[in-house]
């Protein structure tokens, strides 16, 4: 049985460890191919877009996928209508593992909104100093704030359009709650920008900012595909792939 897992994140790599291995199992990893030295997962592994829905729908034919299992972002919605599209079209069953969103406690100063630049329009109000976590991709949607200085973190470099004032840490989580509570102290950070990307790696900024009092913009997720099943988890999703490995039927070869 040939599964298809569209990766990009610690639960796509963790479920590719899980999998890796099974007799029987033929696993390939995809990755869109956005950052420069990814972290790799075990098992085969693709690299870059497949072009379009009728794109993939040809992958799964030509390499005989079995079984799909959307494990990427939760802020990467494009992907994951191309998978429910592309299952679809192809009767290839599908699996979406999408991990539980944060969720606000006593305390947290959230602001939540539905874009990046909806984000921008809240900042002025809020803070001079932007701890801006929302990686280097949506950085143009800031770029006009000129009067606010930003602290960056992303995997790689950005390029313009960017703010004018900014400085960027280039880093990838995990996170630790004492580096994020240096981090807010030492740069005097007095707002936070986040998507709801939810997951423990990158969740220590939102306890930091709640101990320091600094209000958090969150960007809330973009609508995903209906009549998918979706489980939170890694094991959830290898459980998934086991059951679908029991109900395939054998394959003559040659
Ligand atoms: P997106 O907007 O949903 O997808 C844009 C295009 O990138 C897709 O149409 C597809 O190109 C290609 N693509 C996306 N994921 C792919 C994958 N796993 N394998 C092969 N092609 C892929 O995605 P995005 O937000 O740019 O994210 C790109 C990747 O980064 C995703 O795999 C995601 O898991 C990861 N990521 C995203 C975020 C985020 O905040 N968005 C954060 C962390 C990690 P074609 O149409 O040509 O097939």
């Amino acid at each position: 049985m040939h599964v298809l897992i569209l990766g990009g994140t610690t639960e796509a790599r963790r479920l590719a460890g899980l999998l890796h291995g099974t007799p029987g199992l033929k696993l390939t990893s995809s990755l869109a191919g956005r950052v420069a030295s990814p972290r790799l997962p075990p098992g085969d592994v693709r690299v870059g877009g497949f072009g379009g829905t009728d794109g993939l729908a040809a992958w799964l034919r030509d390499h005989e996928v079995d079984a799909l299992v959307d494990a990427t972002h939760p802020f990467a919605a494009t992907m994951s209508f191309h998978a429910a599209e592309a299952a679809a079209l192809t009767h290839v069953p599908l699996l979406a593992l999408r991990r539980p969103g944060w969720v606000p406690v006593p305390g947290d100063q959230w602001h939540e909104v539905d874009s990046a630049a909806e984000a921008a329009r809240a900042l002025p109000a809020l803070g001079r100093r932007v701890f801006l976590t929302t990686g280097r991709m949506g950085l143009a949607a800031f770029a006009d704030l000129d009067g606010l200085w930003f602290l960056l973190r992303s995997v790689d470099a950005p390029e313009p359009p960017r703010p004018r004032l900014m400085e960027t840490l280039l880093d990838r989580g995990p996170f630790t709650l004492e580096g994020e509570r240096a981090l807010l102290r030492r740069h005097r950070i007095d707002v936070v920008v986040t998507k709801d990307s939810g997951g423990a790696a990158t969740a220590p900024k939102l306890t930091a900012a709640r101990e320091a009092g600094v209000p958090v913009v969150v960007i809330r997720r973009p609508p995903v595909p209906a009549h998918v099943p979706v489980v939170p988890g890694p094991e959830q999703a290898a459980r998934w792939t086991l059951d679908r490995l029991e109900e395939c039927p054998f394959r003559a070869v040659g």
